[in-house]
């Protein structure tokens, strides 16, 4: 319950941010919502020497439209999604995730840039950001750039950012016409981790094929992972329920769980056929697909 000693900064810009990163490299810690990072530091799994708190730099939060892309602030709070019209109207995948997210006091505080800044295969946003193809602006002392999700994560609790990068924003495209998303996660009990969740964000044609589809899977693999094979099976084709069937299946084979307390691996491949096939069953029928 007691963490080591730290110092603590508060900057009030996001240079000065930075700045601090860039000085205290790999002994410096940023603060977001500090839902993931103070239970650490209170077993000693991270000791920490500097806190660089980042809840007071202005222009880190919010939710705004952007040149065809829905951007979320780095510290837009969970709660904020649940309650953004955008949010609840155009991108039902994103409400899907934030309410199935621990709990409201936790989601009053945990920041989605947290969630994909911590880089835990067990979060639940990687996924998701996965589907909707999203893109990670971090600004670092030479100023802004833009990582594709797809380059985002890179091994467990790790991320493409370096020591000094602070990640300010998510870019989400928004999805054309006839597109539909879901995000289905399978838990022990309300607050928990999944044993396995999948999201699906899909376009359909006129004549109902799939067009494009990305399926991003939660906590079967050491780091978020894309069911690529599950997409390749659906990519061009009517979704049937035997399509849908077989890329659930797909799912299941190239997920890659641990056996845990959460369940063997092979229970945990189960469960991730399952949620893959409600998530895609979902996404198609916010997708307006006639009988999915
Ligand atoms: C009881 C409980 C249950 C939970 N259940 C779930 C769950 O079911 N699903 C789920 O997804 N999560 C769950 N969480 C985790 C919660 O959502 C986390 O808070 C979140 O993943 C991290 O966000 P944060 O803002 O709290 O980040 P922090 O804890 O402040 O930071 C986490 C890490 O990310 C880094 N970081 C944070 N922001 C940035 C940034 N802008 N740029 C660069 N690095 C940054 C920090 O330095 C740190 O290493 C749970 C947490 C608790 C306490």
């Amino acid at each position: 319950m007691i963490p080591g000693p730290f110092e603590y900064h508060a900057p009030a810009s996001l240079s000065e941010a930075v700045a601090l990163l860039s000085e205290h490299g790999l002994d410096a810690k940023l603060l977001a919502g500090g839902q993931s990072l103070i239970p650490l530091m209170k077993f000693r799994f991270v000791e920490p020497a500097v806190i660089v708190d980042l809840n007071r730099i202005p222009g880190l939060g919010g939710i705004r439209r952007e040149n065809g892309h829905l951007v979320l602030g780095a510290l837009t709070r969970e709660a904020e999604l649940e309650d953004d019209e955008a949010v609840r109207t155009e991108f039902p995948i994103i409400l899907d995730t934030a309410v199935v997210i621990a709990d409201p006091l936790v989601r009053n505080l945990a920041t989605v840039g947290g969630n994909l800044a911590h880089a835990d295969p067990a979060n639940d946003h990687p996924a998701t950001m996965l589907a909707l193809g999203a893109e990670i602006v971090a600004t670092g002392p030479n100023g802004e750039r833009t990582i594709p999700i797809d380059e985002f994560f890179v091994d467990t609790f790790t991320t493409a950012l370096a020591a000094d990068e602070v990640l300010t924003a998510i870019r989400i495209p928004v999805p054309g016409p006839r597109s539909g998303g879901a995000y289905v996660k399978f838990e022990r009990k309300a607050g928990d981790y999944a044993i396995a969740g999948a999201a699906v964000q899909l376009t359909l044609d006129e004549a109902g094929q799939v067009t494009s589809v990305r399926i991003g899977l939660t906590n079967v693999n050491y780091m978020p992972m894309r069911a690529k094979q599950a997409e390749a099976a659906l990519l061009g084709k009517e979704p049937t329920e035997e399509a849908i069937r077989e890329a659930a299946r797909l799912a299941g084979e190239e997920c890659d769980p641990s056996s845990d307390l959460r369940g063997p691996a092979d229970y945990k491949r189960a469960v991730t056929r399952t949620v893959t096939a409600r998530a895609l069953r979902r996404a198609l029928e916010r997708a307006g697909a006639a009988a999915a």
